[in-house]
């Protein structure tokens, strides 16, 4: 599959061509920047040749017009789809999502949370579903990888009306982090889900992120992609006290101020360029400004280091990538610097011979270093290209969709009485880890469950709070239990039978005991894809090869905001050889 990949921003086009299958590769790379006076430069990369020159395109938005010419020329116009990157998916779009009127509308509806960089991003979405009709396109998120950041990560300590209005972190860059975690990981042979790990992409945007046994818990970025490290033109942290000093002072109107800390910012508010090698060049001269620029950038980015490996509790490797991580060893020294104290040593001369060249990730650590320490090029474009080709490998006409499958293993929902009776009077369970539907999440406190023939320690709590306490549990667990339990829809708790659980500050004997009938999520574009609506029974066919089986009566659940995905509970998923997760297929409506 040939898949084009489309990078719009407000003040350059970036776009590839990928052969996208089993191993990704990428045959034509182009990008249309420095745009002036109604025109710009091109260059194009394919095979051996690099061609570089002047085009007659007055703006990001218009050079898209010269992509099919291009593409024709190399023999590349039978593009089977198109990736694109898009900045803000807000906390909606968790994944690559097929673009289509409702999606593109949605996006639209985010501009607000990134005004720079969705209104350039959905313009090239509108172009090219002028351009290229019958081609299913798909965007793919910077935010989406950070949708799994804890609440204690995203919230802002603001007033509850601004947090109500959306105000909250989101962080950015994902698709980078998420590409050099893996390839990190892949480097030290053991699977991501047993690694921490903190990216530094450091590019004319620079973000950390901190990724958690694979999944990203935290990132320097916030609400908006300002927040954070020291970038090319924005200013990254400073005090929100600025706002209200900047206009009693000088003056300066909110969208003044907002414009400097973007543009005006960074390496270029502190030394006059926001290009990291002219600093360099000009703090080697002796110059003070580009000295105290590269202290200021490197004191910023080691503190997000050293955050990050406190938030996770231990860190494994320090990846760093984008042009001045990948480019500037003294940069990487400057940063590394100082970390030995938990147990990162760099490698002074290894850090200066790394190599690049072919897709590497040369490690750069001291020998005895406990924390190892990567470089490698970002791949954001390939990673689009693969997501991409993997959405749509998903999804298949006429209705039919690969879903995802999520394992219930036992839990309880609890009722405001229950958590008072269970851990005292107005205890606030803590809401510790985020699950995938929105809104919903696992407290970090744990019951037991007591029954005549047995107990179930350490039972997962899920949130938010129920009118009505509910207990789920598998038929494997009833028998420990003892008691005969039913299989009900999740609500439908008449006449089920009772059960204890047991709490630190108490106890209480309640029915709402049932084995939840399995049931599929959608949103109501999904829904509306599959041809399913609330209420419906389906069925869905799952497992690998050996152990595939067929689910019948599988109930759907439309709700507004839901993450589409499949779930079932830990002896279905073990009749069906499916692990932690999975994917099924809707067979029958
Ligand atoms: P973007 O975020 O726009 O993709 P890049 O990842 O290309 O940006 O990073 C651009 C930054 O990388 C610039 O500050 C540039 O000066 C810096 N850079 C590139 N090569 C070097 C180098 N050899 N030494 C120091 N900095 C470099």
């Amino acid at each position: 599959m040939l898949v084009l990949v489309l990078n719009a921003g407000s003040s350059s086009l970036k776009f590839g061509v990928f052969s996208a299958g089993d191993d990704t590769r990428e045959v034509f790379k182009g990008s249309y920047e420095r745009f002036q006076n109604g025109s710009c430069e091109y260059r194009f990369r394919h095979g051996e040749t690099d061609e570089r020159g002047a085009a007659a395109f007055a703006s990001p938005s218009d050079a898209l017009k010269g992509v099919p010419d291009a593409l024709k020329r190399f023999d590349l116009d039978s593009i089977d789809a198109i990736g694109h990157r898009i900045v803000h998916g807000g906390s909606r779009f968790s994944a690559p999502t097929l673009l289509d009127d409702e999606t593109v509308e949605a996006i639209a509806a985010l501009t607000p949370l990134a005004p720079l960089h969705n209104p350039a991003n959905l313009e090239a979405v509108r172009l090219c579903r002028g351009l290229w009709p019958n081609l299913p396109q798909v965007a793919v998120f910077d935010t989406a990888f950070h949708l799994t950041n804890p609440p204690s990560a995203t919230t802002y300590a603001v007033p509850a009306a601004w947090r109500e209005a959306g105000l909250r972190r989101y962080g950015f860059h994902g698709t980078s982090h998420k590409y050099v975690a893996m390839r990190a990981a892949l480097e030290i042979g053991r699977p991501i889900s047993d690694l921490q790990l903190v990216s530094v992409h450091l590019g004319n945007g620079a973000s950390v992120c901190a990724v958690n046994r694979g999944q990203s818990m935290d990132s320097s970025m916030g609400m908006t992609p300002l927040e954070g490290l020291v970038m090319g033109t924005r200013s990254g942290d400073v005090d929100p006290g600025a706002f209200g000093f900047l206009s009693r002072r000088l003056g300066l109107s909110v969208q003044d101020i907002e414009d400097a800390l973007y543009e005006d910012s960074g390496l270029k508010g502190l030394a006059g360029s926001s290009d990291m090698r002219d600093i360099e060049d000009r703090a080697a001269k002796g110059d003070p400004q580009a000295q105290l620029a590269i202290e200021i950038y490197a004191y910023r980015a080691r503190k997000y280091v050293g955050a990050y490996a406190a938030a996770m509790g231990g860190l494994d490797a320090v990846v760093f990538t984008g042009g001045i991580g990948e480019n500037s060893p003294s940069m990487r020294r400057r940063i590394c610097d100082g970390l030995d104290f938990m147990g990162l040593q760099l490698d002074h001369d290894r850090n200066m011979a790394v190599n690049l060249s072919h897709r590497a990730a040369p490690q750069i650590q001291a020998y005895g270093s406990r924390v190892r320490v990567f470089v490698t090029e970002t791949a954001e474009q390939l990673m689009i290209a693969r997501e991409t080709a993997a959405a749509l490998a998903g999804g298949r006409s006429g209705g039919e969709l690969r879903l995802p499958i999520a394992v219930s293993a036992r839990h309880v929902h609890l009722s405001r009485e229950a958590v008072d009776d269970l851990f005292g009077k107005g205890y606030m369970l803590d809401q510790a880890i985020r699950l995938r539907q929105p809104g919903h999440w696992a407290a970090g406190e744990r019951v037991t469950l007591v029954g005549p023939k047995g107990r179930l320690e350490r039972v997962a709590i899920l949130g938010p709070l129920r009118e009505r306490t509910q207990i789920e549990v598998s038929r494997t667990d009833s028998f420990a239990l003892g008691i005969d339990v039913p299989v009900r829809d999740s609500g439908e708790l008449e006449g089920t039978p009772q059960v204890t659980i047991l709490g630190p500050a108490g106890s209480i004997a309640t029915d709402g005991l049932i084995i939840a009938a399995r049931h599929i999520h959608a949103n109501p574009a999904d829904a509306a894809r599959l041809g399913i609506q609330d209420g419906d029974y389906v069925d869905i066919s799952v497992g690998d090869e050996d152990r595939s089986l067929t689910f019948g009566r599988t109930l759907v659940r439309v709700g507004a905001n839901a993450f589409t995905e499949v779930h079932i509970d830990t002896d279905e998923a073990n009749a069906a050889g499916i692990e932690a997760a999975g994917t099924g297929e809707l067979v029958h409506i």
